[in-house]
C-alpha cells in the first residue's frame, strides 16, 4: 500500500519528486496556488505551461519545477463546483487519476497534492477529500507511487483529510 498523509502548509516547499497544481484550462497562472507556484517555480514555468496550449478540466499536464524542491508540477484543472450535478465529481477523480497515471510516466515515487478545486472553484471540502482519498488509494501504488502527501493550507482543511484518512 502507498502510504497517504496529510502536510500542512505551502506545497511549493516540498521536498517530493512532484507537485500537483490546480490549475485553470489556460494553464497560463492564476491566484490560490497556482499563483504561489508560478511564483515560487520563476518565469520559465509560465514558458513552459505556453507551449502546452492549455489544459481540459478533469486532464493534466506535466512540466519541470524550475527553481521548485519539486522536479516536476503536474498541472490538473479541477472542476468549478454548481451543485454537483454536472459531472464535478467524476471531473474531479479524472484530475486525481491523471496525475498519477503522469507519476507513472515520470517514474515519481512521491507527490504532493494541494486540495483540488476546493478554494477558488467552491468544490465542498468533505467530498473532495473523499474523492483525492478514494482514488489515490484505488490507484497509487499500481502507478508506482511510494507516497502522497495532501497538502493543506489551514487547519480546517487538514482536519477534514485527518478524518476521511482515518476513516472515521
Ligand atoms: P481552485 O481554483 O482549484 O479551487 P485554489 O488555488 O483556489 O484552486 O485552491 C485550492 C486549494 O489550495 C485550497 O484548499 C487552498 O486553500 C489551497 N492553497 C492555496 N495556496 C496554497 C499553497 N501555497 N499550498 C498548498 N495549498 C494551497
Amino acid at each position: 500500500m502507498a502510504e497517504l498523509k496529510v502536510k500542512r502548509g505551502d506545497i511549493t516547499k516540498l521536498q517530493v519528486d512532484a507537485i500537483v497544481n490546480a490549475a485553470n484550462s489556460s494553464l497560463l497562472g492564476g491566484g490560490g496556488v497556482d499563483g504561489a507556484i508560478h511564483r515560487a517555480a520563476g518565469p520559465d514555468l509560465v514558458e513552459a505551461c505556453r507551449r502546452l496550449h492549455g489544459c481540459k478540466t478533469g486532464d493534466a499536464k506535466a512540466t519541470p519545477g524550475f527553481r521548485l524542491p519539486a522536479r516536476w508540477v503536474f498541472h490538473a484543472v479541477g472542476p468549478v463546483w454548481n451543485g454537483g450535478g454536472l459531472g464535478e465529481p467524476e471531473k474531479l477523480a479524472s484530475c486525481y487519476r491523471r496525475c498519477l497515471e503522469l507519476a507513472r510516466e515520470h517514474g515519481v515515487r512521491t507527490m504532493a497534492f494541494p486540495a483540488i478545486s476546493t478554494g477558488i472553484y467552491r468544490y465542498p471540502k468533505e467530498l473532495a477529500a473523499d474523492i483525492a482519498v478514494r482514488v489515490c488509494r484505488e490507484l497509487a501504488e499500481a502507478c508506482g507511487v511510494e507516497r502522497v502527501e495532501f497538502c493543506c493550507f489551514g487547519e480546517e482543511m487538514a482536519e477534514v483529510y485527518e478524518r476521511v484518512l482515518g476513516g472515521i
